[in-house]
């Protein structure tokens, strides 16, 4: 007798089973990206299509995604990218894979930058990863000119795919260095970061999914999870124009110190953003008129 065909239904019923098993949060969810990264196609066509059976390449390829995923490797880094903002990005391992609190602090921005302003002017994120937050701003507000800056080469290189992927290229710089380093005199409408945030010690209870695959340099940031607050918050008022403001997400507690820190260095009005989890997520200071 020929041996049973595995079809999109029970591959998924099976896979749904083993993650849960393996103790995946998300395990339906990761199966049906999966079998689409495989299959080249939608999540709609895996349910129109439930009794159609992988070929041979097809189920080698989902049996690697598997063993990948049950070693807690993010889904995003097996199928090379994820969405943010309504926009594709490209992800590798040296890239934090971009997070949907992340769209707080983007929607702030672009909500700050339309008010009261002739020309939104030109930005800089700081640590851009894969450019997730530079180039969303980009794509939705089309006057916008960017520069973003990352310590590490291999982020510029996944960003820089990412602003050619998207048409955006035209109108965004790139730097390597440190922080606010590479773009000293110039100046900005606003300045956007998601820092590393995490305190030091808090790694080793992350999620294996993070403290394994995600970069460590794009998460860990010293004693008390403060340290690029304390310098970008020293630092930015500079490279601001007068109606300027700078823009950071902050974690878990972060946003009260982070606007005492503001109110030390003599920044102007302070905003605290909520995230759809009702935690103080983003943090904006304007500078002193
Ligand atoms: N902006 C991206 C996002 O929101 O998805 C990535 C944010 S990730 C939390 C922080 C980023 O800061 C990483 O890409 C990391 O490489 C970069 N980074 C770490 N230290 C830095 C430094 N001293 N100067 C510039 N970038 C830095
Ligand atoms: N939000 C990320 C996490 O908790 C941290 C990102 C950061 O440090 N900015 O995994």
């Amino acid at each position: 007798m020929a041996e049973e065909a595995w079809t999109i239904g029970k591959l998924l019923k099976w896979t749904e089973e083993y993650f849960t098993k393996a103790g995946i949060d998300t395990p339906r969810l990761d199966g049906e990206v999966l079998l689409c990264h495989v299959l080249n196609k939608e999540r709609i066509h895996l349910y129109v299509h439930f009794d159609q059976p992988l070929t041979k390449a097809e189920l080698a390829q989902f049996k690697d995604c598997i063993r990948q995923r049950v070693q807690h490797k993010p889904v995003a880094y097996i199928v090379g990218h994820k969405e943010f903002m309504g926009l594709d990005f490209n992800v590798t391992e040296d890239t934090l894979i971009p997070r949907p609190d992340t769209e707080i602090l983007v929607e702030a921005v672009i909500s700050r930058l339309q008010t009261g302003r002739e020309n939104t002017g030109i930005i800089a994120d700081i640590g851009t990863g894969t450019g997730a937050i530079c180039l969303s701003l980009l794509n939705y507000l089309t006057t916008l000119r960017a520069v973003t800056v990352d310590v590490s080469e291999k982020a510029i290189a996944v960003a820089r795919e990412n602003a050619e992927r998207l048409g955006l290229s035209e109108r965004v710089e790139f730097f390597q260095g440190d922080l606010l380093e590479p773009i000293r005199g110039r100046k900005f409408t606003a300045i956007v970061s998601n820092p590393p945030y995490i305190p030091e010690g808090d790694i080793a209870g992350l999620d294996v999914d993070v403290k394994e695959y995600e970069p460590i340099n794009a998460l860990s940031a010293g004693t008390d999870g403060l340290d690029f607050y304390r310098r970008l918050v020293a630092e930015a008022a500079d490279l601001l124009t007068e109606d300027g403001f700078l823009a950071m997400e902050v974690g878990i507690g972060q946003a009260n110190p982070v606007k005492a820190l503001g109110e030390s260095h003599g920044w102007g009005q302070c905003e605290i953003i909520k995230d759809l989890a009702g935690i103080d997520r983003v943090v904006v200071l304007w500078k002193q008129k």
